[in-house]
């Protein structure tokens, strides 16, 4: 099976800021969830992979690949969504398509139109093919910059927060796409929302400040928080106390009372229940650290 190992990886910018530390990664093909805060340095980290940034140390393989030397070969076989692209406003989707396609060597014009009109269809763009990009929801720019990434059946496919910015049903068309890709190719999806991991990565990595501070399946990250994670409804008053006190992992409003998410090895109190814990628990935990954050 393909692998891409990350081996050791970091950058500090000229500015002092330290965006990656050591970074160490296995991944596997299928849907690796990249999941981490805002200047976690995920962008950083996707930005490395997809060589168009130099980290200061580290290596990069994929298989027999040398991902930081041999990027020319790298980039033949890599599709990127970064996670900010723009976009000529007065080109159609068809044209710029068909222009990417070009770029990625798909030199003969029959096959170029077929893989144009299909990834089309699959992102179901067809019907708008001949309309100026200026006029797309942002929906329809995240769709047409998947289809884009997707040109030429790359074995690496990068995308930076593709969902950030869309509606719930623009978020789920888009999940849905991914998750048809094919099982040999290995998909990085960057988000800072639990959700997106759910629903679709097999495998994941937490990262924040630059550090990896879980990575692995999240069923088994699951399971390891299994009988430690306690909730508990409280007055607004009581909730310094709690926190001095307690390891809260998170916090919730529920009709203004604030719904506490505690790590504990025991029962902390009578008032705490035990909850099965989930994904979200898992970052929490993870994230914060003890200190509260929604
Ligand atoms: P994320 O994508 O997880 O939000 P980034 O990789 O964009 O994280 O950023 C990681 C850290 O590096 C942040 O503190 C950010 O401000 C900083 N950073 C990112 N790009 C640059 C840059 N070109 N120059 C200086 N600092 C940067
Ligand atoms: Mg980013």
């Amino acid at each position: 099976m393909l692998e891409l190992k990350i081996q050791n990886l970091s950058k500090t910018y000229e500015n002092g800021v330290e965006a990656l530390k050591n970074i160490d990664l296995t991944i596997s093909t299928g849907m690796f969830g990249l999941l981490g805060p805002n200047g976690a340095g995920k962008s950083t980290l996707m930005r490395t992979i997809a060589t168009l940034q130099a980290p200061d140390q580290g290596s990069i393989m994929m298989g027999d690949l040398n991902v930081l030397e041999q990027k020319q070969e790298v980039r033949k076989i890599l599709g990127y969504l970064p996670q900010e692209f723009g976009l000529y406003p007065s080109i159609t989707a068809e044209d710029m398509l068909n222009h990417f396609a070009i770029l990625k060597g798909i030199g003969d014009q029959q096959e170029r139109r077929e893989m144009v009109a299909y990834l089309l269809h699959q992102t179901d763009l067809y019907d708008h093919r001949q309309k100026k990009l200026k006029g797309y929801s942002g929906g329809m720019k995240q769709r047409l910059g998947i289809a884009q990434a997707l040109l030429g059946n790359p074995k690496l496919i990068i995308v930076d927060e593709p969902t950030a910015g869309l509606d719930l049903e623009g978020r789920s068309r888009f999940l849905n796409l991914l998750g048809e890709i094919g099982e040999s190719v290995i998909v990085i999806l960057s988000t800072h929302m639990v959700e997106d991991v759910k629903e679709l990565c097999g495998q994941m990595a937490i990262i924040a400040s630059g550090e990896v501070l879980l990575n692995g399946e999240p069923a088994k990250a699951i399971d390891a928080l299994k009988g430690k994670i306690w909730e508990k409804t409280i007055n607004k008053e009581d909730f310094k106390d709690y926190k001095g006190k307690y390891k809260v992992i998170s916090t919730a409003f529920v009709a203004g009372k604030p719904v506490l998410h505690v790590f504990c090895d025991t029962q902390p109190d009578d008032g705490f229940k035990p909850i099965e814990p989930d994904l979200k628990d898992v970052y929490f935990s993870h994230i914060n650290n003890g200190r509260t954050v929604i």
